[in-house]
């Protein structure tokens, strides 16, 4: 069955956050031991080398995604562009990375859940600015056409700041005619987007463009996020998409990766899974087509969303 297809039946359970729990198992790099990460100008690591150095962490994480009811697995191709992995010096195993790691989604998934292919900015935008769209768009043009290549079921584009990045990526997926889920990421306040536009515009503006499902992952817990999704709910005609972190933010910063605990403080903001269940609860009465976890969200808060859609 399609993407399309299980959203009719009701809200389509997605998965948690792999970098992130990666990370706190000894698998991915932060970045922090060398630079400043989170500071919006398009450093830090985190990088999903891991699909080929440690494929077994990967594999078991996967499971247990799907022990918890995940209908659907993302391939940890995030931050797989060749921009990205050059700077954390695996550019020249772009293809074997994206290669490897939806190969392992797929392995793991069989036939009890579909596969995504995760896409995220490139950072060019972030560090060069707008004048660099042409070449970010080259670089995620280049990543979704290895994922197509390897089979995957339909797109996840996600962690977008600037909407001007997220069009020129969903043109690429159009172009490659996979079902694409699009999800912005706002901060440090949920207002808008790095490029000034409200989640509102955002929604209307990635429906235009061809997006199943449309909406908000990472950087703020669910009650902290909902009211950006019921903007974008009544503003758009399809869909919502939600993914948020498990972190507790602040109301003058809601944006975890902005806060001074990103990345190696997190423990002491974690949320607990329970937000998650109500969280569940209210997806369908919100709207939400598509519904998961991104950051800080390992199996138990995707069991915690299960219980709460039941
Ligand atoms: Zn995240």
């Amino acid at each position: 069955m399609n993407l399309l297809d299980l959203m009719k039946q009701g809200p389509v359970l997605g998965d948690g956050g792999y970098l992130i729990e990666l990370e706190r198992r000894g698998y991915v790099d932060s970045g922090s031991r060398r630079e400043k990460v989170g500071t919006g100008r398009g450093s830090g690591q985190f990088t999903p080398e891991v699909a080929i150095e440690n494929p077994d962490a990967l594999r078991e994480l996967h499971r247990e995604f799907l022990r918890a009811g995940s209908q659907a697995l993302q391939a940890l191709t995030f931050f797989g562009t060749r921009e990205k992995l050059n700077r954390a010096g695996y550019g020249a195993q772009t293809e074997t990375i994206n290669a490897a790691a939806v190969k392992l989604a797929k392995e793991v998934a069989g036939d009890r859940a579909l596969v995504a292919g995760s896409v995220s900015r490139t950072q060019l935008v972030e560090r060069e600015g707008m004048e660099s769209l042409g070449k970010a768009r080259d670089h995620i043009a280049e990543q979704i056409r290895l994922l197509k290549d390897a089979g995957v079921d339909f797109l996840v584009l996600e962690t977008f700041f600037h909407l001007a990045e997220m069009k020129a990526a969903l043109e690429c997926a159009a172009a490659s005619g996979l079902p694409t889920v699009a999800t912005m990421s706002f901060r440090p306040l949920i207002t808008s987007c790095t490029d000034g536009h409200s989640p509102a515009e955002c929604a209307r503006v990635m429906a235009d463009l061809g997006a199943i499902a449309v909406g908000a992952n990472c950087e703020q817990g669910p009650a902290v996020m909902l009211p950006l999704l019921q903007q974008m709910r009544n503003a758009a005609k399809v869909p919502v998409a939600a993914q948020p972190s498990a972190f507790r933010t602040t109301a003058e910063c809601q944006s975890f990766t902005r806060l001074a605990q990103f990345p190696d403080d997190l423990e002491t903001i974690q949320l607990s899974r329970t937000e998650f269940v109500d969280f569940g609860r209210r997806a369908r009465t919100e709207g939400i087509g598509y519904i998961g976890g991104c950051c800080g969200c390992n199996a138990a808060y995707i069991r915690a969303i299960a219980d709460g859609l039941e």
